[in-house]
């Protein structure tokens, strides 16, 4: 195999994985494995409840949601949880507004369309919109950046 190819195959793998995050059953713990994670059952109800969503819900949503099935999990462990699914690159950490962070279980980039009746956050794909000059701002090294359009659903 050359070196091109793994890229692509590489490539390949990503865009089969992303439609599976919405209806698609994953085995979790093996998810949770490869990336280095102990699959404990608690760590596996909260990839359950926060890998597959097409919703951006807040770590009390997710506790919420896991103490249904889970009702002694702590707040804590839901938490320390997400971070280290954050960490591991799993999720994406979002602060939405002031004092509303979100997890994000889309990790390639897209934008984000916050509408603001329902406080819900839409994904747009990334090449919905254009975006120039970020690299060549001055004086600043920019690691990432996307675009939160603001306003309600038509
Ligand atoms: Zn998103």
């Amino acid at each position: 195999m050359e070196a091109g190819d793994s890229v692509l195959s590489l490539n390949l793998t990503m865009s089969k994985f992303y439609p599976s995050l919405t209806p698609m059953k994953r085995n979790e713990a093996a998810l949770l494995r490869e990336h280095g994670i102990n699959p404990s059952a608690q760590r596996v109800a909260v990839a359950q409840h926060v890998l597959h969503t097409g919703e951006h819900p807040s770590a009390d949503e997710v506790w919420k949601r896991v103490r249904e099935r889970f009702p002694q999990i702590s707040r804590a462990t839901v938490y320390n949880t997400l971070n280290l699914f954050v960490d591991k690159g799993l999720l994406r950490r979002f602060v939405l507004v002031e004092g509303r962070v979100v997890f994000d279980p889309r990790v390639e980039n897209h934008h984000h369309f916050l509408d603001e009746e329902s406080g819900m956050l839409h994904d747009l794909p990334w090449d919905a919109l254009e975006v120039s000059g970020v690299t060549q701002l001055k004086g600043f090294d920019v690691r990432e950046f996307q675009v939160v359009l603001r306003g309600k659903k038509a």
